[in-house]
């Protein structure tokens, strides 16, 4: 069981390609993170996995659990298991956080079953308290005038809620201050689990104080170019992406 990206390259729409051959595997029970400098690729990787517009895939595969997800719709991915944050509108009028998180729990049941609004409320709220977030949120709209910090916490919150096979986080941490960072770890540590792979993307190291990955790896001009266990990131904040050789941060 894993997520595996093979040699994948993918282009923006005029041709210019920004993944130059990913290679990656994400066994589920793992909590890989990608670190990597700004403009390096991170967030296009989880956009093309996500199936967002404006991307053209040249190249190479990415399988859930063996499945080709470039031969699934993005809605099928999300059914399929992989979790992306983002992949959600940002903001959604009318329609109130429980209920958004009631309708995508639902759509991946059998066709007839229905979710139980009792132990649905009752989970919803044990993941709140965890995430210590105020009742009162469920009323409100998705996304709606959230705050940074309100909307990390939010895509924490389905992730509990949801309980995907795979979970893609990106830039989970920014924006954050150090009280609602070590609640977001918090949330995102109760996630882990041996059925459960997590990638973590993130361009600071202060993250990965609080959710110690199983592996780093460092994204450079579209490609993973180092890949290490967690002491990798603690020289990366030690002394930057300058100990990258030259030809890594190359983006030719
Ligand atoms: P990271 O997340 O590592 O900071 P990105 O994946 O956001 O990097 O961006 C990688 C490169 O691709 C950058 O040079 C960025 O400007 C460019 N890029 C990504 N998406 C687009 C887009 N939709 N339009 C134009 N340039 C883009
Ligand atoms: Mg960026
Ligand atoms: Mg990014």
């Amino acid at each position: 069981m894993s997520l595996v990206i093979k040699d994948l390259h993918a282009t923006l729409e005029d041709g210019t390609e920004i993944l130059k051959g990913v290679n990656l595997e994400i066994p589920a029970g793992e909590v890989h993170a990608i670190m990597g400098p700004n403009g390096s690729g991170k967030s296009t990787l989880s956009k093309v996995i996500a199936g967002h517009e404006g991307y053209v895939v040249t190249g190479g595969s990415v399988t859930l659990d063996g499945e080709d997800i470039f031969e699934m719709s993005i809605d099928e991915r999300s059914r399929a298991g992989i979790f992306l944050a983002f992949q959600y509108p940002s903001e959604v009028p009318g329609v109130s956080n429980a209920n958004f998180i009631r309708a995508a729990l639902q759509a991946r049941l059998p066709q007839g079953e229905e979710i139980d609004a009792v132990a649905y409320y009752k989970n919803l709220y044990s993941k709140m308290d965890l995430l210590e977030m105020d009742r009162k949120f469920t009323g409100r709209s998705v996304n709606e005038g959230f705050s940074g910090g309100e909307k990390k916490r939010n895509e924490i919150l389905q992730l509990l809620m949801l309980e995907p096979k795979y979970a893609i986080l990106d830039e989970t941490d920014s924006g954050l201050d150090i009280d609602a960072l070590k609640i977001v770890a918090r949330g995102v540590n109760a996630t882990r689990s041996p059925e459960r792979g997590i990638l973590m993307i993130t361009h600071y190291q202060r993250l990965l104080d609080y959710i110690c990955p199983d592996y780093v790896h460092v994204m450079a001009a579209g490609k993973i170019v180092r890949s290490g266990g967690p002491e990798l990131a603690l020289e990366l904040e030690k002394s930057g992406y300058e100990f990258l050789k030259d030809e890594e941060l190359v983006t030719a």
